[in-house]
């Protein structure tokens, strides 16, 4: 079949010139060739639904995000009174998250994400922050764990709880191998007691449930580790430092100390008799987790993705009205090449990192196989593409673009932690790159 390129070819060898000489010539070129008709099944079409969706998460976030962001930062504290808005207009809460899950293409969650950190990071991050946790809960409970637990990570519209994931430990962050937190089945009491220290964790302390990954065989690596939920309350479970931060200063990030914290056996999630499978698997050698653990982080990946396009978004935006707006030697500043090329690159790599988020959030939806880890390259370059957005908008406000008086300075701040957590961007191009070899790259 003749291509475009060579439609194009011809048209150039024809001699025509012009705009719309070439696109004539290259009707004339392609006249008679047998070009496909476009399968009319591929479609990047957003549905009505997910397009009233986000137009509805993107006015919480103008009318109700935004103006508070800039408070919430320099407080660094958690703006409560703005989750509860959420949970009041139904954005945060147990049946809208599993109503954005719930959509066939994938795409629905992604789509809010990307609204709600348009209208600011840290508090989209104090929003969604409990995702992480059902997320550990999804990941590996059963579906009574989920129906007992996922509602409690929320609390009601009355009473808005948050819910947290404890898995790095300040010697362990990347290396899941080398996780010190134990956790001991006490037989007799059919409870398990958990040690340890836990680093880093968004909503740490302040939750209502705490979902804790904790060794159980150590020799094992991180094939020995277990997924535990900490009930409201629980004793032995202590908020330690809170970290003061760079970025998404609204968001609560902290330690967590866990000192002989004793939790039913029925907070194991997945169930005793499922470990002790697992863990005889890996005894004998048997490689029975690697897939179905990489196939979690690469489903969640797309979402934490979508969370970086919306904040290079709100940053290219507001360089784009300011370029449009400042001028500099009689002109304004976009009609120079320097500023109006930047901005012309910010929106190209913003669309192709969306392009990635909905990719891989289709994919996991439609159950393909990730076999390029085209999860972590969702969120590698969106995460990327925030950090180097949100820094040509500095420059694009010039000195403004350096005061805490503008927001890009702060989306700047925001958009850093994209290349470290869930996954730093080594990590990720670690898992696209033996994903594609096959090699086990170091
Ligand atoms: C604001 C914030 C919120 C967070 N929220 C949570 C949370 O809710 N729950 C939670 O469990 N954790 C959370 N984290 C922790 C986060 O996931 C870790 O910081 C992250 O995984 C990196 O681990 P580390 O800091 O130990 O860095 P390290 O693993 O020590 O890495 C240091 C550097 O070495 C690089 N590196 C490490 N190994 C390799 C390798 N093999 N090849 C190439 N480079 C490598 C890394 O990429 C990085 O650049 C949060 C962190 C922050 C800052």
């Amino acid at each position: 079949m003749a291509t475009a390129e060579q439609a194009e070819q011809k048209a150039a060898h024809d001699g025509k010139q012009g705009q719309n000489g070439d696109v004539d010539a290259a009707a004339q070129a392609t006249e008679g060739l047998q070009i496909d008709a476009p399968d009319s099944s591929y479609n990047l079409e957003l549905s009505q639904d997910q397009k009233d969706i986000r137009e509805w998460a993107h006015g919480f976030a103008e009318q109700t995000v935004r103006p508070a962001a800039h408070e919430w930062d320099e407080r660094e504290e958690f703006p409560w009174p703005i989750v509860q808005e959420a949970a009041k207009i139904g954005l945060y809460g147990f049946e809208s998250i599993a109503q954005f899950w719930a959509d066939p293409s994938g795409l629905t969650f992604p789509i809010v994400n990307e609204e709600l950190f348009w209208g600011d990071a840290g508090i989209g991050m104090s929003i969604f922050g409990t995702t992480l946790a059902v997320a550990g809960i999804y990941g590996s409970g059963t579906p009574e764990q989920m129906v007992e637990w996922v509602p409690q990570c929320f609390g009601t519209e009355d009473d808005v709880k948050v819910g947290a994931f404890c898995a790095s430990e300040p010697d362990a962050g990347s290396d899941v191998s080398g996780y010190r937190t134990t956790a001991k089945y006490d037989e007799a009491k059919d409870e398990w007691v958990i040690n340890g220290q836990k680093a880093w964790a968004t909503n740490g302390g302040i939750a209502n449930v705490h979902v804790v990954i904790a060794s159980v065989d150590r020799e094992l690596g991180s094939r020995g580790h277990a997924a535990f939920v900490i009930p409201p309350g629980t004793k032995g479970l202590e908020q330690g430092a809170k970290v003061k931060k760079h970025g998404i200063r609204a968001s609560h990030t902290a330690d967590v100390h866990l000192d002989d914290c004793r939790v039913p056996g029925s907070c194991l999630l997945g169930g005793k008799e499922k470990l002790d499978e697992r863990l005889a698997n890996a005894r004998e050698g048997k490689s029975a987790r690697g897939q179905a653990a990489m196939r979690t982080f690469e489903l969640s990946r797309p979402t934490v993705g979508a969370q970086a396009v919306g904040i290079a978004r709100a940053a290219y935006e507001y360089a784009l009205d300011y370029a449009r707006e400042r001028e500099a030697f009689g002109r304004k500043i976009i009609e120079n090449q320097a500023i109006a090329f930047a901005l012309a690159d910010m929106k190209m790599e913003i669309d192709a990192s969306r392009l990635l988020v909905h990719r891989a959030a289709w994919m996991g939806k439609a159950g393909k196989d990730f076999d390029n880890a085209e999860g972590s390259m969702s969120k590698l370059k969106a995460g990327e593409v925030a950090v180097w957005v949100t820094e040509r908008a500095i420059q694009i406000l010039g000195g403004n673009g350096y005061s805490r008086e503008f927001p890009v300075e702060r989306m700047h701040r925001d958009a850093k932690i994209w290349t470290i957590f869930e996954g730093t961007s080594e990590i990720q191009r670690l898992v696209i790159s033996r994903a594609i070899s096959g090699v086990q790259i170091q």
